[in-house]
């Protein structure tokens, strides 16, 4: 089997990215690129990429440079793949790694390989009819606890209203994250206790602070003790991403779990972030951090630190289901995020979309990634 075609499509939903304050749920992505590999034996993986999707198209375009073999280092990524063999993914993940070095290595082109990654594995669960959870070696669950992941609404009642309806619709965990949060630290409290009190002492309550509000490590410190008597499973994203430094002394200074990791990527950045930054929570978005061939990486390294690993996932039922395989052979799995947005694109792409039960999302069961992409929506939404 050889690889005959890398595509990526770009996907727009509506307007731009428009969350007022207030806004009750994230509008979902704006744009999106989905790749697409094709081989000769008929056989095709997908994956979508939350990035600058047009410009990870032209990194996925961009001409080969060199024909010269080991050389390769501003070359398009499509050009280092066709012709191989899809089945060798840890050969071709540094194959498209060392071949875009000098342009690469983080941001745009380390997401597009991130989504070529996965759709590799998509390919080779289907030529082995497999699920991917089982190529990666592990189906320790056939279900994950869901958090419904949510953005921070901007008064108590509008909070408690909120933990209301994601209750009834089965989620016993919920995530609120950022929007109004950190710009006033009395009403922040006053969110997160409102939060608390609708969802009982049984559910979980999870926070994600945002980087954006700008906050040293003592800052951080103060916020995580104001919300520790609202019992958090953890808190994420108190500091910019790069703020190793600054994370480390968050995580040794309070007892509540610091998550952080879904800008991370690399096995090179995930080593920095738990040897450095000592979070207690890495968070990979498959998307970004390089695919399954680094996630496994990382499960790995998190596992010899005794560390959780809780995915981040949060554009479409793709990416779900991709993260759902993950869950599924991580030894000890907590949560999938569940992006409770109603952004077509996020609902749309696959034809069975995900459903949540009793709290809890099971993990597919098909070959690859055991959902399929609905080439009809790809075509309505399609611009490029
Ligand atoms: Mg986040």
């Amino acid at each position: 089997m050889k690889i005959t075609k890398v595509e990526l499509f770009v996907l727009k939903s509506s307007g731009l990215y428009n969350n007022p304050e207030g806004a009750e749920e994230a509008s979902g992505p704006t744009y999106m690129g989905l790749v697409k590999v094709s081989t000769d034996a008929g056989i095709c993986g997908y994956s979508d990429v939350e990035t600058c999707a047009s410009v990870a198209k032209a990194a996925i375009e961009a001409p080969k440079w060199s024909s010269e073999p080991g050389m390769e280092c501003f070359d398009g990524l499509a050009s280092l793949l066709i012709g191989e063999n899809p089945l060798e993914v840890e050969r071709l993940w540094y194959r498209m790694y060392r071949g875009s070095i000098y342009y690469g290595r983080r941001g745009v082109a380390i997401q597009a390989i991130s989504a070529i990654d996965i759709a590799l594995w998509d390919i080779a669960g289907k030529f082995y009819g497999q699920p991917i959870h089982i190529l990666l070696g592990a189906k320790w669950r056939d279900r994950v606890r869901a958090y419904a992941s949510t953005l921070f609404r901007s008064t108590p009642e509008a909070m408690r209203e909120a933990v209301h309806k994601y209750k009834d619709e089965g989620f016993t965990a919920i995530k609120f994250g950022w929007g109004v949060f950190g710009k006033d630290r009395e009403l922040d409290v006053r969110l997160v206790e409102a939060a608390r009190a609708a969802l009982g002492d049984k559910n979980d309550l999870l926070v994600d602070t945002g980087w954006f509000v700008e906050r040293t490590a003592k800052e951080a410190i103060q916020v995580v003790r104001s919300l520790e008597p609202y019992r958090p499973f953890f808190i994420e994203e108190l500091l910019h991403p790069e703020d190793y430094d600054g994370y480390r002394k968050v995580a040794d200074s309070v007892d509540t779990l610091i998550a952080c990791g879904e800008q991370e990527a690399t096995e090179w950045g995930f080593q920095q972030l738990i040897h450095r930054g000592g979070v207690d929570i890495v968070q990979p978005d498959l998307t970004r951090c390089g695919g399954f061939t680094v996630g496994r990486k990382i499960a790995q390294m998190a596992e010899l630190s005794n560390i959780l690993v809780i995915p981040h996932s949060w554009s479409s039922d793709l990416l779900t289901a991709a993260s759902l395989h993950f869950n599924a052979f991580l030894r000890r799995a907590v949560f999938i995020e569940f992006n409770t947005s109603q952004g077509p694109l996020s609902r749309e792409l696959v034809k069975n979309s995900l459903r949540i039960e009793d709290g809890f999302v099971r993990v597919p069961e098909g070959p690859g990634l055991g959902v399929e992409v609905d080439e009809d929506v790809i075509e309505r939404y399609r611009i490029a």
